[in-house]
This record gives C-alpha cells, sequence and structure tokens, in this order.
C-alpha cells in the first residue's frame, strides 16, 4: 500500500485561511492520509524579509489546525535553522516517512503549492532531484496564469515524468502581506484568518 502525504510548506507570516483551504482541498481531493505544513524558518527567496519569529509563525499553525482531522504542523525547518532548502526538508520527511511505513507499504510525498511558487520550482535549488523525485499539488485559480501553467506543466512531465495534481479553483484571494497591512492600518482580518490567529496576534503585538 501507499501512503500517500502532503507537504505543505511556506513562510505562514501570518497563516490565512487560503492556506488552510489549499491544505484541505488536497487532503480531500488527492486521497491524502495526511498534510504536514512545514513553516521555513529562513524562505531562500526571502533571505532579506523580516518575519515574525518562527515560535509565533508555529503557533499561529497550531492554532489554525487545531480540531482539523488530516492537517499536522512539524517544526522541522524551524527546528533546523538557517535557510530552509525544500530539497533537504523533503529527503529528511521522505526517510522519516519510509522508516514509519510497515513492511510491504511506501511513501509518496506530495508537495503541495499555490501557482506563483510552483511556476518556479525548477529554479529552486537542486530542481531536477525535487521535480523527479516527488509529486505536485497545485492550487490553481480559473483564469490565473492557466496557459503558463499548462505549458509548464507538460513540460516538466516529460523531462522528469513528474506526477502533477491540478486542484481547480481552490485558490481565495487572500495573502500575507495583504493581513500585514491589515494590521498595521488598524483594520479588521477577522474574516482572512483562521479562528483564534487574529486574537493570537493582538495579544501578541504582531505585524504592528
Ligand atoms: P507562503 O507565502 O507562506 O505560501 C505558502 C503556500 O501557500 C505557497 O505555495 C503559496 O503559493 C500558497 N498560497 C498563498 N496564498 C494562497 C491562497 N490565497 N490560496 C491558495 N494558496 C495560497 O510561502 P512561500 O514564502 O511562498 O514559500 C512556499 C514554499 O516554497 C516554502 O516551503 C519555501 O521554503 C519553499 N521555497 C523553496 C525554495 C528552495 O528550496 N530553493 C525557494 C523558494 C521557496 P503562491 O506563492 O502561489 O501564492
Amino acid at each position: 500500500m501507499v501512503r500517500k502525504i502532503g507537504i505543505l510548506g511556506g513562510s505562514f507570516d501570518p497563516v490565512h485561511r487560503g492556506h488552510i483551504r489549499l491544505a484541505e482541498d488536497a487532503l480531500r481531493e488527492a486521497g491524502l492520509d495526511c498534510v504536514l505544513l512545514i513553516p521555513a524558518a529562513v524562505q531562500p527567496f526571502k533571505q532579506d524579509v523580516k518575519t515574525a519569529s518562527g515560535s509565533h509563525r508555529l503557533n499561529m499553525l497550531r492554532i489554525a489546525t487545531e480540531n482539523r482531522n488530516g492537517l499536522r504542523v512539524s517544526d522541522y525547518e524551524i527546528r533546523q535553522k538557517g535557510v530552509s532548502y525544500t530539497y533537504l526538508t523533503m529527503r529528511a520527511i521522505q526517510k522519516l516517512a519510509d522508516e514509519a511505513c510497515g513492511e510491504g507499504e511506501e511513501a509518496r510525498l506530495h508537495f503541495i503549492t499555490g501557482t506563483d511558487a510552483f511556476l518556479k520550482i525548477d529554479t529552486w535549488m537542486e530542481g531536477e532531484e525535487l521535480l523527479s523525485s516527488y509529486s505536485y499539488i497545485v492550487g490553481t485559480r480559473p483564469g490565473y496564469r492557466q496557459d503558463e501553467l499548462e505549458i509548464y506543466i507538460e513540460g516538466i512531465r516529460k523531462k522528469y515524468g513528474t506526477e502533477v495534481i491540478n486542484l481547480p479553483g481552490v485558490q481565495l484571494n487572500i495573502s500575507s502581506t495583504e493581513v500585514r497591512e491589515r494590521i498595521r492600518s488598524g483594520l479588521e482580518t477577522g474574516s482572512l484568518l483562521p479562528e483564534g490567529v487574529e486574537r493570537y496576534i493582538k495579544e501578541n503585538e504582531l505585524y504592528i
């Protein structure tokens, strides 16, 4: 039997409803056994960007996934410290998952992304290894970069045999940048954030 594990990596600064929707849709639509949400210590493409601390971002993810079946949070990248290269994380999770599998079972890792992140994966460190070793689940919005996405998927399928599962229409129009800007301007963010996260941000005076 193949165990299907989803990995949703992110800055999660902060986690918002769009992230949770993506994780839950991937879980259901791709028939995954679970989804691990893994906040980056330092996102490789955002090394000069200041974020809330790793422990705050982890705590917000834990609040956001409370009582949501199948969603789990991993502190792997935060514990590793330094720049969080996805290929290193995937190697480590694959090893752990294989060890946890019973005899005759194997673990298949599915990296979950939005459209923008996915379209850059071949430029990531060890992109070839990433594209030839794991499956991908991509959250899309109707019409958004669709032609580009189709051509890209066709290209990596041909070159690396990559399995790509498209999740049409799951991207909510929410971004962490918008959440931070609203907080800085004193505006409400409740409808953009999973329950409890807005309170956590206020109590800890984040993003002001
Ligand atoms: P993020 O902004 O926190 O977002 C996390 C994921 O959720 C991204 O795939 C993002 O896709 C998606 N997302 C955001 N808003 C969404 C919405 N409203 N609806 C549906 N999906 C939404 O994380 P990030 O800073 O882009 O990082 C993503 C992952 O890529 C991290 O694990 C990071 O370490 C990894 N990464 C690795 C390398 C490398 O190894 N060299 C380089 C760059 C990034 P979109 O970006 O498409 O919105």
